[in-house]
């Protein structure tokens, strides 16, 4: 059984999303799908969460919201009238945004994760009614319901040991359970994000807890190269890395895999892809 995981710029358009829903379909032991939210589509585009950081910084500026919510919108809107998806999934994600309206601003250290969780979370919830549009027994989970549980340390957070058991629960699931990644829910029910790029850190968290038998990446290069391709034409793949030796390059500012979100992991034996 897999866990599979896609970056922001796998699921940054339709065409995207038509290949992730390849992926899904292509191979039946792949389980739980964790994704992140709608990434750049070209260099010169802004990742959801970027908008969500405007969404915050207006918001606490008490200016109007309905530009950026425009915005944000715009991009579900894309993915999802691509596809049969039923018209209900994307009025819900339309209302979530609105909501970001009535949240308190005074007494919520939350207010930030709160927001910028939105992007992943919306995006499970429309990625969940794409695959089941396409014919998949697919349904969004919340991270609370799974049982990310993190420490309250907000933009921070780390996985709670307890978590792993909790999530083991739903390991024999029926249905293919999609996933926001990025953020964890505290003991008292707030949310928590990880660090940016975290959905990386979620995807090994879920690897773990159910026991997966591999944690399946999937990310904008095709793999890990021997130099930056964006500075080596043409670089050498490397097919294979021990985890002490992918920690090394993560140290060193390599970016293709979080680096928090090797030990979970790693400590459950699981390779990664
Ligand atoms: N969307 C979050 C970020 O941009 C998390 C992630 O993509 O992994 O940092």
């Amino acid at each position: 059984m897999k866990v599979i995981k896609f970056g922001g710029s796998s699921l940054a358009s339709s065409a995207q999303v038509r290949k992730v829903v390849a992926i899904v379909k292509d191979d039946p032991t792949r389980r739980f799908v964790v994704v992140s939210a709608p990434g750049k589509r070209n260099s010169s585009d802004t990742k959801v969460t970027d908008l969500l950081i405007q969404l915050y910084e207006r918001k606490l500026a008490h200016k109007s919201l309905s530009p950026v919510i425009e915005e944000i919108f715009s991009r579900y809107l894309e993915i999802g009238e691509a596809f049969e998806v039923d018209e209900e999934h994307l009025a819900a994600i339309r209302l979530d945004l609105e909501a970001v309206n009535q949240l308190p601003i005074e007494n919520n250290p939350h207010l930030y994760d709160h927001i910028l969780s939105r992007g992943e979370d919306n995006n499970a919830k429309l990625i969940a009614g794409i695959l089941q549009a396409e014919g998949v027994n697919a349904r969004y989970i919340n991270p609370k319901e799974l049982g990310i549980l993190v420490s309250d340390e907000p933009g921070n957070a780390r996985v709670l040991y307890k978590a792993y058991k909790k999530i083991y629960k739903w390991a024999d699931s029926e249905a293919v359970l999609v996933i926001p990644g990025f953020f964890g829910y505290t003991e008292e029910g707030n949310i928590c994000t990880f660090s940016r790029g975290g959905s990386d850190i979620s995807g090994s968290i879920v690897a773990a807890g159910v026991k997966a038998d591999l944690y399946e990446n999937f990310t904008d290069v095709d793999g890990i190269y021997s130099a930056h391709p964006g500075y080596v034409h043409h670089p050498e793949i490397i097919k294979e890395l021990t985890y002490r030796e992918m920690r090394e390059l993560a140290y060193a500012g390599f970016t293709v895999f979080h680096d928090e979100a090797l030990m979970p992991s790693y400590r459950a034996k699981i390779p990664v892809v």
